[in-house]
């Protein structure tokens, strides 16, 4: 068998992630790799951070991209922050906040956890009638924008309630970042994670992350070491901080820096306040149309995730067919159902570059063709 170059198909991405990726980000992926210590690159460095700065709306001087996805974001907040003597409360109302339990667990920290619906946002007096209970506590912890369900929590009012109960906040904005409102400072959030290829639409791996100077001075003083060598901020912070020589802690994934680099210029030239509206705009059209087809949200209204929407599958239709036939005949990819909805909906993404006219008309038309074929 000779085995010849992979030629990807050139497909719509309307999933819960990878979202589309622009062409000028994948051509900013194609430029010279260039040494992870080079001076120039290192310039690049420091203009990614006040990019990443811009777009959490954040001061905070350990504004940083983890070399990984998501998922590693996700276990860096916990590891640096959390020992095994804490007590973490815990929101969970999808996947993902079941994830953030798991971490907990791992390193050996008891998790109390605010169970909530899945498809509804993080109940605010639940959080706080767990807090009133559980006075040893001192994290809190939610997912903001819940991809497995297509609920938008409210982090601000989250925020405020752990605050008063002094918590320090560990929030997953994975899919937020970019396509709704976010605000770290004004929020009051300590730890935050997001991921590159959800609404900034950057090729995946590589996982923003920010911590207030309340953490990281935690971090800075907790006794016991990370468990994890990689994710221990510790040895990274100074080298993001620009403080002292930068030195070798792991090689940097160059190019998909540079694809980062140009992602967050873009958000930056359209406006943050700018692209949360788009997103808004192009969901409103989204979901015009799929009431038309039929198609009921499982989330309310005034909880929904414009960047991802989550509807039923209708009983008579074969869920993996239609999005076959999307795949096949559109090139059109749209997410399946997660977890408790695992068979029962369809998560369709308008995540950054994919939050366009386009994009809408052609799901909604090809979604229509698919229905009246497999009913
Ligand atoms: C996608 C996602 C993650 C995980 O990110 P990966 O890049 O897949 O590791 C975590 N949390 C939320 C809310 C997500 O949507």
């Amino acid at each position: 068998m000779t085995i010849k170059s992979f030629i990807p198909p050139q497909r719509t991405l309307m999933g819960p992630g990878p979202s589309d990726v622009s062409p000028q980000v994948l051509s900013a992926l194609a430029r010279p790799t260039v040494g992870h210590l080079d001076p120039s690159f290192i310039g690049m460095m420091d203009e990614v951070k006040s990019l990443l700065q811009y777009a959490f709306k954040t001061q905070n001087t350990y504004t940083l991209a983890i070399s990984a996805p998501g998922s590693a974001g996700m276990e860096a907040c916990f590891v640096n922050l959390i020992t095994p003597e804490d007590t973490v409360v815990v929101c969970r109302n999808g996947v993902f906040g079941a994830r953030m339990i798991e971490n907990v667990q791992r390193i050996g920290a008891t998790a109390v956890v605010v169970d909530c619906p899945w498809g509804r946002a993080v109940d605010p007096q639940a959080l706080e009638d767990v807090l009133k209970q559980t006075p040893q506590a001192r994290f809190v912890a939610f997912v903001h924008a819940e991809t497995s369900t297509g609920a938008l929590s409210d982090a601000k009012t989250l925020c405020e309630i752990a605050k008063k109960h002094n918590c320090m906040t560990i929030v997953d904005a994975v899919t937020s970042l970019g396509g709704v409102e976010l605000r770290v400072d004004d929020w009051g959030i300590d730890a935050v994670y997001s991921g590159s290829q959800k609404c900034l639409s950057c090729v995946p791996g590589i996982s923003p992350v920010s911590f207030s100077e309340q953490a990281a001075e935690h971090i800075k003083n907790r006794k016991q070491q990370v468990q994890s060598w990689f994710l221990d901020q510790s040895l990274v912070m100074d080298y993001w901080a620009g403080q002292g020589k930068r030195s070798y802690h792991h090689t940097a994934p160059v190019n998909s820096l540079y694809a980062l680099h140009e992602a967050l210029l873009i958000l930056q030239n359209e406006g943050i306040e700018n692209s949360w509206q788009r997103h808004q705009q192009q969901h409103d059209k989204l979901a015009l149309g799929l009431a038309d087809l039929g198609l009921d949200f499982i989330v309310p209204k005034e909880e929904r995730l414009p960047q991802l929407n989550a509807v039923y599958i209708p009983n008579n239709i074969d869920d993996a067919k239609v999005r076959q036939y999307l795949l096949n005949e559109y090139n059109l990819e749209i997410g399946a159902g997660l977890g408790q909805f695992a068979g029962e909906a369809w998560r369709i993404g308008l995540m950054g570059y994919a939050a366009r006219n386009e994009n809408v008309v052609l799901c909604l038309s090809a979604l229509k063709e698919a229905l009246t074929k497999f009913a």
